[in-house]
C-alpha cells in the first residue's frame, strides 16, 4: 500500500531526465555528476539552494589526506564509533574513495585551509587518532563547500534549478518503478501551486530530521520529508533510532527552540576543556581520548553531570587559546557566541548537548538504490551503512560527496546499457495511493517538546511510551479534524508538520523495541550493550494502516 500527503491535484506537469531533490552536498554533487553523463537533472529545494545543513557544518570533512594516515585507520575509528553496527563495504567505500572526492570537490572550486607550502590543514575531531578533518575557512567548511557547488550548478545550463518548491511524494510508474514526483511551488507564472514532475529516476537528498526536536543545530528545512516520502513509497526506513546529539551546542536558556548555533567539536580538537561550574575537566578517566571521546560518550556525560548537579549545561573553555586563535581558527563561533553575550576569550562558554545527526534514514546499497527501484537516497536522508549506531564526526559530508558519486555512476551505466528508460506515469492513476490526514501547523511544536521530553539524549521504555501515546493523540485529533465537512488545510506548514509527526512517531517505534544501550542510542532501563539479541539494524515500514512498523 502507498500512501500519500493529502494535497491538491497537480496543475502542471514538467519532464526530466534525473529529478534530485535537496541542494547539499549531496544532491548537488549528484546533479553535476549525473550531468558528466549525459543526462539532465533537475534540482528540487524547498526554500533557497544554500539552505540546509551543508552550509552550517564547521568542523571540517574526513579523509585520510594526511602523511601517515591511511584509509584503513579511518576504517578503524569509523567501525569504533559505529559500535558493531557499521556496513564494512560501505564504510571501506567511504574511507578509500573518500580522499579522491576531496580533491574533487577542490577542482570543483571549494578552498580548503592550507600551510604556507600549500599542503591541505588537517585538523582533529573525537574519535579520530590521526588529524584527517579538512577545513575551509577556519570554521566556516560547509559555507565553502556549498558556495562552490552552487557556482557550479548555477554555471551549468544542463541541470535545472527549482527553489522554494516543496516535493510531497513519489510517483511511481504501473511496474513500480520511480517516475517522478509531486511538489508545491512557490513560483509564478505555469509552475505555481501543486504540479507533477515526471523523471527516470529519483534521488532523494533531502538531509536530516532535527527538526524533530526541540533543540537542534539543524536550520529548519531539516524536518525529515525525504524519510517520511520514502516510508509513504513503501521503501525501507533503517536505524532510525539511531540519533546523534551533539555535545556542545550552545546553551541560550531554559525556553531556547529550533535551530541552536554549534560549538564545533573541532574547538576541543584544539584543546578546549569541558568542565563543570567549579571549573573541574570531567572527561579526565572516563575515556582515553577525553574531550575528543566519540560524541556519544561526551554527550552522555554532560547529561551525567548536568542531571548530577542539577544544571541545565556545563561548560566549555577555551580562555587558553588567547584572542587571536579564536579569531583566526573560529571566527564563526566566535562572532555566534559574542552575538549571544559570551565571549569565550574571557569566558568558559555554556554548552548542553542537543539533536545534530539521523545516522538512520532510507536504507540503500552501496550504489545509493533504495528498495524502491529507481529511487535513490543520498546525504543524510539515507541509511548506506556507513555511520552504524553513531557517526564519527565529519564523516557526513565525505558520505555525502562518495555516495552521490556512486550514485551518478549507477544512473551512467545504466543509461549506457539502456535501462532508463523515460518513464510513462498516469498522474491521475498515482492518486490512488491513500491519503493521510494533515496535521495542523501548530503540531510541529508539540511534536519537538514530545520528543525532547521522552525520546532524546535519555531514554527509558516509560519515556517512549508516554511520547508514543502523545504522538497517537496528536494524529487521533488531526482524523477528527479531516473529515468531509471540515477538510484539511493542504499547507506547507501542514504538509512539513504531517511529515515531522510520521518521522517521530517511526523513530519512537524503533527507540521502544531497542531495548540496550549502543552508540547514540542511550536506555536508561538497559544500559549495557547486548550484541546477542540487538546487533542488527531494525528497518521500518508503513502496515496497512499506515503506521510505522519496526522489524529486525
Ligand atoms: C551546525 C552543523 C554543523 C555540522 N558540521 C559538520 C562537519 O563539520 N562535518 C560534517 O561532515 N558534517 C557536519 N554536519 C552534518 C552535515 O552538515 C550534514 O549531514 C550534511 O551537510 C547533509 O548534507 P545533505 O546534502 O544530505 O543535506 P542538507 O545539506 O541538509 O540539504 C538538504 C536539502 O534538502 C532540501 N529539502 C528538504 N526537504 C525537502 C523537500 N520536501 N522538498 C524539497 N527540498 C527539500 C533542503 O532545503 C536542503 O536543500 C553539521 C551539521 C550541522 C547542522
Amino acid at each position: 500500500m502507498q500512501y500519500r500527503l493529502t494535497a491538491p491535484a497537480p496543475g502542471w506537469t514538467a519532464t526530466t531526465d534525473v529529478v534530485v531533490v535537496g541542494s547539499g552536498v549531496a544532491g548537488l554533487t549528484v546533479a553535476l555528476n549525473a550531468r558528466k553523463a549525459g543526462l539532465r537533472a533537475t534540482v528540487v529545494t524547498k526554500a533557497m539552494l544554500d539552505d540546509g545543513s551543508t552550509r552550517w557544518a564547521q568542523g571540517g570533512i574526513a579523509a585520510a589526506l594526511g602523511e601517515g594516515d591511511t584509509p584503513e585507520q579511518h576504517l578503524d575509528d569509523t567501525l569504533v564509533a559505529g559500535a558493531g553496527l557499521c556496513d564494512e563495504d560501505a564504510v571501506r567505500a567511504l574511507v578509500t574513495e573518500g580522499p579522491d572526492a576531496v580533491r574533487r570537490l577542490i577542482a570543483v572550486g571549494a578552498a580548503f585551509d592550507q600551510d604556507a607550502d600549500g599542503s591541505i590543514l588537517l585538523t582533529r575531531e573525537g574519535g579520530h587518532h590521526r588529524r584527517r578533518i579538512a577545513h575551509a575557512g577556519g570554521d566556516a567548511t560547509g559555507a565553502e563547500i556549498s558556495r562552490a557547488l552552487v557556482a557550479a550548478v548555477r554555471s551549468d545550463p544542463g541541470i535545472e534549478l527549482i527553489e522554494h518548491a516543496l516535493v510531497l511524494d513519489l510517483l511511481t510508474d504501473a511496474e513500480g518503478h520511480a517516475a517522478g514526483l509531486t511538489l508545491h511551488v512557490m513560483g509564478e507564472g505555469q509552475r505555481d501551486g501543486v504540479g507533477a514532475l515526471r523523471a527516470r529516476a529519483v534521488v532523494l537528498a533531502t538531509g536530516g530530521m532535527g527538526q524533530v526536536f526541540s533543540a537542534t543545530t539543524n536550520p529548519a528545512v531539516s524536518t525529515g520529508d525525504g524519510v517520511a516520502l520514502a516510508l509513504r513509497a513503501g521503501a525501507d526506513v533503517a536505524d532510525l533510532e539511531f540519533v546523534q546529539f551533539h555535545p556542545t551546542v550552545l546553551w541560550l536558556g531554559p525556553d531556547a527552540e529550533g535551530q541552536q548555533p554549534l560549538v564545533s567539536e573541532a574547538v576541543r580538537g584544539e584543546g578546549a576543556h569541558l568542565v563543570d561550574a567549579s571549573g573541574e575537566r570531567f572527561m579526565l578517566g572516563q575515556h582515553e581520548l577525553a574531550e575528543l571521546a566519540p560524541r556519544d560518550i561526551v554527550a552522555k556525560a554532560i547529561t551525567r553531570q548536568m542531571q548530577l548537579r542539577g544544571t541545565e549545561h556545563m561548560y566549555l573553555d577555551g580562555r587558553h587559546f588567547g584572542a587571536e586563535m579564536w579569531e583566526h581558527r573560529f571566527p564563526t563561533i566566535l562572532a555566534s557566541c559574542r552575538s549571544h553575550g559570551i565571549d569565550p576569550v574571557t569566558e568558559p562558554v555554556p554548552v548542553a548537548p542537543a539533536a545534530h545527526y539521523a545516522s538512520g534514514g532510507v536504507r540503500t546499497d552501496l550504489s545509493g538504490r533504495t528498495s524502491v527501484p529507481g529511487l535513490y537516497a543520498c546525504g543524510e536522508v539515507a541509511c548506506t551503512g556507513v555511520h552504524g549506531a553513531n557517526r564519527l564526526a565529519s564523516n557526513s559530508l565525505l558520505e555525502g560527496l562518495v555516495f552521490a558519486e556512486r550514485i551518478a555512476a549507477d544512473l551512467a551505466a545504466r543509461h549506457a546499457a539502456g535501462d532508463l528508460p523515460e518513464r510513462t506515469v498516469d498522474v491521475a492513476a498515482a492518486r490512488g495511493a491513500r491519503p493521510v490526514p494533515l496535521l495542523a501547523p501548530e503540531t510541529r511544536a508539540e511534536v519537538q517538546r514530545l520528543m525532547s521530553r521522552g525520546a532524546g539524549v535519555l531514554r527509558s521504555a516509560a519515556s517512549m511510551a508516554a511520547t508514543a501515546e502523545g504522538l497517537a493523540r496528536l494524529a487521533s485529533d488531526a482524523r477528527e479534524l479531516s473529515t468531509e465537512e471540515k477538510p484539511a488545510d493542504p499547507r506547507v506548514e501542514t504538509w512539513e508538520a504531517t511529515n515531522l509527526h510520521l518521522v517521530a512517531t517511526a523513530l519512537v517505534a524503533a527507540a521502544a523495541l531497542r531495548a540496550e544501550t549502543r552508540g547514540c542510542h542511550w536506555r536508561e532501563d538497559f544500559p549495557e550493550r547486548d550484541d546477542a539479541h540487538w546487533r542488527r539494524h531494525l528497518t521500518t515500514t508503513l502496515d496497512e494502516t499506515g503506521a510505522p512498523c519496526v522489524q529486525g
